[in-house]
C-alpha cells in the first residue's frame, strides 16, 4: 500500500511542479500516465467505469472527475484539482490537491487552505477505537466554521487490493451509526469543499461534477493507514518549492 501510494505522491508531486498558464489539461494526463510506464504501475482510473484518462483534472468550479482535454489550458488565477490513483502488485492508492495556476485572489487561497487544514484534522481523529464520523464530523466543522460547504454525494473510501472498499467516509456527519476505525484499515480520506452552496452538477460529458452556483471548489485527498500508534500517510508528498509564481 505505501509503495503504491507512493507512486501516486510523485505523480502529484511532478504535475504540481509543471502547473502553470497555458498547459493542456491533456499534457497533465499524458504527463501521469508516462510516469506510470516508469513506475510499472497501473493507471487506476484509466477505463474504470469507462472513465478516459488515467488523471481527474477539475478547474475552478469543477469539483472531481474532470476529464483532460487538448482543448482546454489552464489560466493564471485558476485553481485546478488533481486526483489521481494506480494498482502496483494488486494495491491500489489514491491521492488528491488542488493547486493554484499563477496568483489567485484571497478568498480563494483561504478556500485551498481550509480544505487541507480539514483533511489534515481528519488525518489526527484516524486513531484505533474512533469512529468514521470521528472524520466526518471534524471536517464538517472545520470547513462549514470558514463559511463553506462540503459535498454530499461523493465521499471517501477504504481502500486496498480494491480502489473502493467499504466504509464509506461521509465529509459530513449522517444520522445512524457509524464504523470503528480498526487497526490495519487504509482509509482515503478526501474533502470536497464548495465556496458557495454544496449542490453540485453533472456535466452532459457524464463525468464531471460542477457545482451548482458556478463558485469554485476544492479537493484534498491521502491514503492512511490505521496502526496502533495512530495515524500513517501513505501517500504523503516531497515538500513542493512554492508553486505560487509572481
Ligand atoms: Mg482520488
Ligand atoms: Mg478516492
Amino acid at each position: 500500500m505505501l509503495e503504491a501510494n507512493q507512486i501516486v505522491a510523485d505523480v502529484l508531486f511532478s504535475l504540481e511542479r509543471v502547473i502553470d498558464a497555458g498547459i493542456t489539461t491533456h499534457e497533465l494526463d499524458h504527463i501521469a500516465e508516462d510516469l506510470c510506464v516508469k513506475h510499472k504501475a497501473i493507471p487506476a482510473f484509466k477505463g474504470y467505469r469507462g472513465f478516459p484518462a488515467c488523471l481527474c483534472v477539475s478547474i475552478n468550479e469543477e469539483v472531481v472527475h474532470g476529464i483532460p482535454s487538448r482543448k482546454r489550458k489552464l489560466n493564471n488565477g485558476d485553481i485546478v484539482s488533481l486526483d489521481f490513483g494506480v494498482s502496483y502488485q494488486g494495491f491500489f492508492g489514491d491521492s488528491a490537491l488542488t493547486v493554484p495556476v499563477g496568483i489567485i485572489d484571497s478568498g480563494t487561497r483561504k478556500l485551498l487552505d481550509i480544505t487541507e487544514k480539514s483533511l489534515d484534522l481528519a488525518i489526527e481523529q484516524v486513531q484505533v477505537g474512533n469512529r468514521i464520523a470521528d472524520i466526518s464530523k471534524i471536517v464538517q466543522k472545520t470547513v462549514e466554521e470558514n463559511g463553506f460547504s462540503v459535498v454530499r454525494q461523493f465521499v471517501g473510501h477504504g481502500i486496498g487490493r480494491s480502489l473502493h472498499e467499504g466504509p464509506e467516509i461521509p465529509n459530513f456527519v449522517q444520522r445512524g451509526s457509524s464504523p470503528r476505525i480498526v487497526e490495519g484499515m487504509v482509509l482515503a480520506i478526501e474533502p470536497m469543499v464548495n465556496t458557495g452552496t454544496y449542490d453540485i452538477q453533472l456535466l452532459k460529458d457524464g463525468w464531471t461534477v460542477v457545482t451548482a452556483d458556478k463558485k469554485k471548489s476544492a479537493h484534498f485527498e491521502h491514503c492512511v493507514a490505521v496502526t496502533a500508534n495512530g495515524p500513517t500517510v501513505l501517500s504523503v508528498r516531497k515538500k513542493s518549492i512554492s508553486p505560487v509564481k509572481n
